[in-house]
């Protein structure tokens, strides 16, 4: 049967690796294409030839499409694979693909278009028997009929950008008083994102869980479908985890389900991976599913499907493009067991899950296994783009990484989510770890109480949690200190500044910054030889110990093992119950006090600016919006720090700034 020799990646990070990885199990060579910023990329390296293709932006690099095509026929590859985003769901690129002779890796040019409108396939959906949202997608976009459409329908609805995508261009509207200036701002949103403000509008489903299906096409007219995703769990209408099965879905709604996917693939004569996303409402009588869209590509949470089906679904597409039949049928796929995925993002969900960028300093993650049987399902699997001293930089999104799991059970899965996620750590820069640990670990989840409302209803257990208190933090930062000034001594006994004397009764001072302001701990030995920390009122009872595994910290009694990382003056406190951080001053190198930034308004993140919503002689109150910035696909409000007039505004929007640039400046 027909293989492809080589294939051209017109990807990055971890989905380029990912499908390098099966190209390399199937003996199928690889190129990859680059930017600027990624010379050095995992995936450059993870593919036999590599190409560059232009600056860091996508508009200069992996959105050219003429030049990824050059590349291709530079370096003599068969096909071209376009992983998810960028060119995947670009028409264009798939017709441009077919007409200089090289396989898209995907579907047919006329199925993309035919999906990628949303309002365009929901007629076609309509037309395929396929149950829709009640809503509206007709093309007379005039606002007046869009409100009496809305009003009919019945609050609350959501509008939606057609041509949106990524969870941009949505609007909530609750009454009908606030539809007309909820469709102006997702017009605008939807114009400057996608180029085209049509929109529809849909009833907004009640207790609402997204469960999407993965289906699966050949040239030869042959389709299945390989069950469902839930993937209900969401921060601004983007996935957050992933797991499958869905729970608590029968057998009957799986199959209704899965054949109404089908005949949507049907409709458009589809070939290759594809997933129909549904909106399932929950009511006391039970669930309901409806066709939200279809993506005509490889999904970010494909993996979960392949730990229950242990397929690989690259290979399948790779064996569909090549015109071979779907290696399976219907009835001879099967389900095993229950998976998990968590996308580990550069982000701070204590801050709006505003994206972080920065330099991954430690990036250590858990032990990938495969316990049971040699083919058997791996219980931890990781992919991801990058390694240890990597950056994360403003130009892609923020995903650093997707650990996946599995177990017989749902339990089992979610147990090994939690102790996986305990051992993934990261330093250099924020990341959603320890949040997606108090996900997994919050009532909802763990209970499979799922819809698309379940972070903000679990809020006070999501945000803002310390799970490793401050003592062992400071226990910690103190045994590390010891340790590093020990293994220092090791190899210089005389380079010892600190007058420290080990069995001496001498008391050591260590100074921490703790909310703002300086704190100190003392350390010392009791006559009977029993270390005591002391952080204030009583002094507890220190021991530890270092060992391979970690550091073994004992404080008053209670045991912990910890990892424990120093960048700069940060002591990283990794454990089973969180992680933390404690700034550790060093009183030998600090001098002088940082100066007060007073009246200065500065760009959280490197970023575009998109718009100024004040002009210079404004008077503001503290928290208004001010401004508004574009980083890593999504757009952020910056507000007032305080209350004042804005004196100047420095930049234009359009403008690229860099984190810390002044955007304007304020009088009090
Ligand atoms: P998936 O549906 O594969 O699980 P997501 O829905 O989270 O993944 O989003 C990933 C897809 O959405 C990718 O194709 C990505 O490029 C696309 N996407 C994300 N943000 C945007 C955006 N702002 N505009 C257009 N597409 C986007
Ligand atoms: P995108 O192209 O950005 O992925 P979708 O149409 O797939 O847009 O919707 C994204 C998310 O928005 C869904 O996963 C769901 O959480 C929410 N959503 C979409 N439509 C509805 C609806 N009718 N009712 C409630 N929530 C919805
Ligand atoms: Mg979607």
């Amino acid at each position: 049967m027909f293989m492809f020799k080589k294939i051209l990646i017109a990807n990055r990070g971890e989905i380029a690796c990912r499908v390098a990885a099966t190209a390399h199990r199937m003996a199928i060579k690889t190129v990859a294409v680059y930017s600027d910023a990624d010379a050095d990329a995992k995936h450059v390296t993870a593919c036999d030839e590599a190409m560059h293709i232009g600056g860091s932006a996508p508009k200069d690099s992996y959105l050219r499409w003429e030049r990824i095509i050059a590349a291709a026929q530079a370096t003599g590859a068969d096909a071209i694979h376009p992983g998810y985003g960028f060119l995947s769901e670009n028409e264009e690129f798939a017709q441009a693909c077919a007409d200089a002779g090289l396989v898209f890796i995907g579907p047919p040019a006329s199925a993309i278009k035919a999906m990628g409108l949303k309002a365009e396939s929901k007629r076609l959906m309509e037309k395929a028997g396929v149950p829709l949202v009640p809503g509206y997608h007709g093309s007379d976009q005039n606002p007046a009929l869009l409100q009496r459409e809305a009003d009919r329908i019945g609050y609350p609805v959501l509008i939606k950008a057609s041509a949106g995508g990524g969870g941009k261009g949505m609007r909530a509207v609750e009454s009908s008083e606030e539809f007309a200036a909820a469709l102006a701002s997702c017009q605008r949103e939807a114009i400057n994102s996608f180029g085209d403000d049509a929109v529809l509008i849909e009833k907004y489903a009640q207790r609402p869980r997204h469960i999407e299906i993965q289906i699966f096409g050949d040239a030869h007219g042959n389709y299945v479908h390989l069950f469902e995703r839930d993937c209900s769990v969401q921060r601004r209408h983007q996935k957050v985890l992933e797991e499958a099965p869905a729970p608590g879905m029968t057998e009957a709604m799986r199959q209704e389900m899965g054949e109404a996917a089908v005949a949507a693939a049907r409709a458009v004569h589809y070939v290759g991976a594809g997933t129909v996303e549904f909106i399932v409402e929950q009511r006391a009588g039970g669930m309901t599913f409806y066709f939200m869209e279809m993506n005509t590509r490889l999904q970010v949470e494909h993996p979960v499907t392949e730990a229950i089906t242990g397929l690989d679904l690259v290979e399948w597409q790779l064996r569909v493009a090549a015109g071979q039949p779907l290696p399976l049928k219907q009835v001879q796929l099967h389900r095993r067991g229950h998976a998990i995925e968590a996308r580990i993002c550069a982000e701070s969900p204590d801050n709006q899950f505003l994206p972080a960028t920065g330099t991954l300093q430690v990036y250590r993650q858990p032990v990938c296994t495969r316990f049971e049987r040699a083919d058997g399902p791996t219980h931890v699997r990781i992919d991801d783009g990058v390694r240890e001293g990597d950056a994360i930089s403003p130009y892609y999104d923020s995903m650093v990484a997707k650990l996946i799991v599995h177990g017989d059970t749902r339990e089992q899965a979610l147990a090994r989510m939690d102790q996986a996620l305990s051992e993934f750590h990261i330093v250099g820069l924020q990341t959603n770890v320890q949040f997606l640990r108090h996900v997994v670990q919050s009532q909802s989840f763990a209970t499979a109480d799922l819809d698309t409302a379940l972070i903000p209803r679990e809020a006070n257990v999501l945000f803002n949690q310390e799970k490793i208190g401050l003592p062992v933090a400071v226990g910690a930062a103190v045994a590390l200190t010891l340790e590093e000034e020990k293994s220092r001594e090791t190899a210089d006994p005389f380079s010892r500044t600190d007058g420290w004397c080990l069995h001496g009764l001498t008391q050591r001072r260590f100074e921490f910054e703790i909310h703002g302001e300086l704190q100190a701990a003392h350390l010392w030995r009791e006559h009977d030889g029993t270390m005591k920390l002391s952080l204030g009122a009583s002094p507890l009872p220190l021991r530890y110990e270092s060992t391979h595994k970690g550091l073994q910290l004992e404080l008053d009694g209670q045991r912990c093992l910890l990892q424990v990382y120093r960048r700069g003056e940060v002591v990283h406190v990794f454990g089973a119950k969180g992680a933390t951080q404690i700034t550790e001053i060093d009183l030998l190198a600090h001098a002088g006090v940082a100066q007060h930034e007073g009246g200065r308004l500065t760009a959280p993140m490197p970023g575009k600016v998109v718009s100024f919503q004040v002009k210079a002689g404004d008077t503001v109150s503290r928290g208004q919006p001010l401004a508004v910035m574009e980083a890593m696909k999504m757009e952020h409000t910056i507000a007032a720090p305080a209350d004042g007039v804005v004196a100047e505004i420095l930049y234009a929007p359009g403008d690229q700034v860099l984190e810390g640039a002044e955007l304007l400046t304020m009088a009090a």
